[in-house]
């Protein structure tokens, strides 16, 4: 009878560890120590896109498992366990319109949007997911067993001239917030200025007056998209440390979104932190055959915005797009072209001022690193280099924990 007990003790806890979330195996190349390690850590990424696909006509499942090789996805519930994800800042992403009162009103209502989709994938999966407002709500979230919920800004032209929306996103959950994206707008110069180019030579009045009232919210300001010299100007501005939510180091591959070592020093000896961002060609410049851009092209005319495709033209869009990546593979940069900017950058900054933000469902992704189940690796190289599981505790989510709860200390130190 002892005995029985005993096996049916064992199958009842070998059923509920088949259910806890460490019990996914580790991924191919990881070793099991770093997996172990990797699941005892709070791991956040601080700039997930896929909420862009939440508002789509199709939706996005985040419950389902999506399959990156089919199409594209990175994030999804399932994946964060596989890849062992607590967690991470999701984006209210808009694009940039016309400077103009319509163009801004169009852009508050679809961010407004935006941020209630957040709300409601939580809403509807409160077992598995929960928002998170303070510096202190990642740990208990994550003691919970859920996945942790940041909400934060990607391009602030909603804003457009009126600077109460920020309280009104604050609000709302939104917690990190930057000025600008592709496109120079109302509050800052873009690496990518576009049409209205450098017009400010940084941030512009109102660009400085949302640093004060980032600030004064408790809201981490992210300079990611913003020029050198914006970024600049909003370390200097800054009462708090900034982050650089999904960005690159120039030093092994110049582009306007990586950051060059004088600035990244600077920002670091503020207290900010970068995150890294996994986008191919901001880490190396590949070509790609003319055989291939003529068939994205070509893809691109007959189909328009797959975002805007209903279900049964999403698949067909898919079919063909599955055949070109067949026929004329994408000419990608690796995992190891990430780990050496991540590796230059931490010798450059230090533990204390280095995360991850691979812009996954953003244009991130590499061969070997393809969606978000690749991010053990990350941890497993990480500690072949010698950095310990203390580094790898601030890196994955204690830097950025360091800033939200500096950006909160400042709003209340002003009571
Ligand atoms: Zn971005």
């Amino acid at each position: 009878m002892a005995n029985f007990s005993r096996l049916k003790l064992a199958l009842i806890g070998a059923t509920a560890l088949a259910g806890c979330s460490t019990m996914a195996t580790a991924p191919a190349g990881v070793s099991a120590e770093a997996w172990a390690i990797h699941n005892r850590l709070l791991t956040l990424d601080t700039h997930l896109d896929t909420p862009a696909f939440f508002d789509t006509v199709r939706g996005y499942d985040i419950m389902e498992r999506h399959d990156v090789e089919r199409d594209g996805s990175q994030v999804d519930y399932p994946r964060m366990v596989e890849g062992g994800l607590d967690g991470g800042f999701w984006v209210i992403y808009m694009g940039q319109g016309p400077l103009t009162p319509e163009g801004y009103r169009d852009v508050r209502d679809a961010a407004l949007i935006r941020a209630m989709s957040i709300h409601k994938m939580v809403a509807a999966n409160p077992d598995k997911f929960e928002l998170a407002l303070t510096s202190s709500d990642a740990a208990r979230i994550n003691a919970s067993g859920k996945k942790i919920v940041y909400i934060s800004i990607e391009n602030s032209y909603e804003l457009g001239e009126d600077l109460s929306l920020l309280d009104t996103f604050y609000k709302l959950g939104v917690r990190m917030a930057g000025p600008v994206h592709n496109g120079t707008n109302q509050l800052a110069d873009s690496t990518n200025p576009g049409a209205v180019g450098m017009k400010w030579g940084g941030l512009s009045p109102m660009g400085r007056d949302y640093v004060k009232r980032a600030n004064e919210l408790g809201i981490v300001l992210d300079g990611s998209h913003s020029s050198d010299a914006a970024i600049e100007q909003m370390i200097d501005l800054s009462a708090t440390p900034i982050i650089l939510s999904h960005h690159g180091a120039d030093h092994l591959n110049e582009h306007p979104r990586n950051a060059p070592d004088a600035l990244l020093k600077k920002m670091a000896a503020k207290g900010g932190v970068i995150h890294m961002n996994a986008l191919g060609s901001f880490i190396k410049t590949l070509p790609q055959t003319k055989e291939r851009t003529d068939a994205m092209t070509a893809l691109r005319t007959k189909w328009g915005n797959p975002n805007q495709l209903e279900s049964t033209r999403y698949e067909l869009y898919l079919d063909e797009l599955n055949a070109i990546d067949r026929q004329f593979p994408e000419n990608r940069a690796t995992l190891e072209d990430y780990m050496q900017q991540v590796l230059y950058t931490i010798k450059l900054v230090g533990v204390d001022h280095v995360g991850f933000g691979a812009d996954w469902d953003g244009g991130g992704g590499l061969d070997g690193f393809r969606d978000i189940t690749a991010l053990p690796k990350i941890t497993d190289r990480l500690l072949k280099e010698g950095y310990t599981e203390a580094d790898l505790a601030k890196m994955w989510s204690g830097n950025v924990i360091r800033l939200l709860k500096a950006a909160e200390d400042y709003k209340a130190s002003l009571k």
